[in-house]
């Protein structure tokens, strides 16, 4: 896939040289004294000089070729775009400034039949799939072919970007792929034969990253093979222990993010962090529970949320009114609107993700405030409240009292809300709320039944 951008010593492929070297003067002469020079190709994969700037990531160039040429999607002997080399080499800049141009995201390869998301998403560079979605998302792509079709794509294999992603162990592509509409239980099958999900995939190259975002994503355990594996059997079979620990049906199912929720769904980019965080930590604790007493270990360090040493820093910094009144352990970052109650986002997941939806309609009950019972429509963060308790916050860093005062509070401000969900809010409980599903079926039904290429 890689190919090489060497262009030889031949006096007419000096050009190419300096594109690669990024020799903005030369190349402004060459072609200020011979304009034609910008249609040469390479000689054996008929590269243009566009192809050759876009690969080596040489902005300045790129941007005076594009200036002087009419076609920014020119094609070599495979069939590849400028677009598809910067893709493929992690060029950001490049890709962005081939889509200002107005270059096409939907080009096929020759190699593969593969688009410039399959490039991104194989070599794992995640702001190039970043950049490549919101590129889809606001040109004629979307509007007449469909943005949901284009992010599930198949090459000449079945695999889809989210496929590619996984195989080759990219857990921020696997992220920025379902975030943007990827299919989390599409099989590679194509024609006759069944595939692999990307969860088998992830499984077979042993990432517990990928396998992780997969399955909080909603990606389905017991899902088959074309040879009738499960991916735990898939990663047993290449000796990936600590992702079949993960992928062993009987293990703890992990939490889901609710995205069938319409106010998820419509979540601001900053509470979304907020809660992705949350969710990821939930299942960290979740796999650390599972992995414990086996041989494996996480290979990263779990977040900090349930350390005490750091809660104790962080709760000098707060005061007791931002304190989470259902754990009592958290800050308050979340706010319903529009009653104004407050929660941590630990809490407000868990709210969340313990509606399972109906199975005979795969529809989901939103969740109710759990202070004042009105449904929650939206979800924004929250805002400290006034002046006055920032001013508290201040004086009482470093102030041992505030700590006492906080666990005092903890153990006699159980309100009959608060006792209630102080089980929901408890991460050992975090595995059961949750249903395997949450309604997604529904949505990989509706674009599954269309014809995908
Ligand atoms: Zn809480
Ligand atoms: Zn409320």
């Amino acid at each position: 896939m890689g190919q090489s951008m060497s262009c030889g010593a031949r006096p007419e492929h000096e050009i190419f040289a300096s594109v690669q070297r990024g020799d903005i003067v030369t190349v402004r002469r060459a072609i200020t004294a011979d304009p034609s020079v910008l249609r040469q190709t390479t000689a054996y994969d008929r590269h243009s000089l566009l192809h050759v700037a876009a690969a080596s990531g040489h902005i300045e160039v790129l941007s005076f070729l594009l200036e002087r040429s009419s076609n920014p999607d020119m094609l070599n002997r495979h069939k590849q775009t400028p677009l598809m080399l910067a893709a493929m080499h992690g060029r950001i800049s490049c890709i962005k400034k081939l889509a200002q141009v107005g270059a096409n995201v939907l080009m096929f390869d020759s190699v593969n039949r593969r688009t410039c998301l399959h490039y991104a998403a194989y070599y794992g560079h995640a702001d190039c799939v970043q950049a490549i979605l919101s590129a889809a998302r606001s040109t004629p792509v979307a509007l007449h072919w469909g943005y949901a079709r284009f992010v599930n794509l198949r090459d000449d294999k079945g695999a889809t970007p989210l496929h590619l992603a996984a195989r080759q162990r990219s857990p921020d592509c696997v992220n920025a792929l379902l975030d943007s509409g990827s299919l989390v239980c599409a099989s590679t099958s194509l024609y006759w034969s069944p595939g692999s999900t990307a969860l088998h995939l992830a499984a077979r190259s042993g990432s517990i990253d990928c396998v992780r975002k997969l399955l909080a994503w909603g990606a389905d355990r017991l899902q088959r093979d074309g040879s009738g594996k499960i991916p735990y059997v898939v990663a047993m079979k290449y000796k990936h222990g600590a992702c079949g620990a993960l992928l062993n049906p009987s293990s703890a199912e992990p939490l889901v993010w609710p995205s069938p929720l319409k106010f998820i769904s419509e979540l601001n980019e900053e509470a979304k962090l907020l809660l992705e965080q949350a969710l990821m930590d939930a299942n960290m604790e979740r796999e650390k529970a599972i992995l414990n007493g086996t041989d494996y270990s996480l290979p990263s360090p779990p977040p900090s949320f349930s350390d005490t040493a750091s809660d104790d820093d962080n709760m000098s910094e707060m005061s007791d009114s931002e304190l989470c009144c259902i754990c009592f352990e958290q800050v308050c970052t979340i706010e319903v609107k529009d009653c104004g109650h407050q929660m941590c986002a630990q809490c407000t997941l868990a709210l969340c993700c313990h509606n399972k939806p109906n199975p005979t309609t795969s529809t989901v009950t939103p969740p109710v405030c759990p202070f004042c019972r009105s449904v929650i429509a939206r979800l924004v963060v929250a805002q400290k409240n006034n002046k006055d308790d920032r001013s508290n916050s201040q004086d009482e860093v470093g102030d041992v009292s505030s700590s006492k005062l906080r666990k005092h509070r903890k153990s006699i401000n159980l309100g009959e809300e608060g006792s209630s969900f102080m089980g929901l809010s408890s991460i050992g409980s975090f595995g059961k709320v949750t249903g395997r599903g949450s309604g997604r079926i529904t949505a990989d039904n509706e674009l599954m039944n269309k014809p995908i290429s």
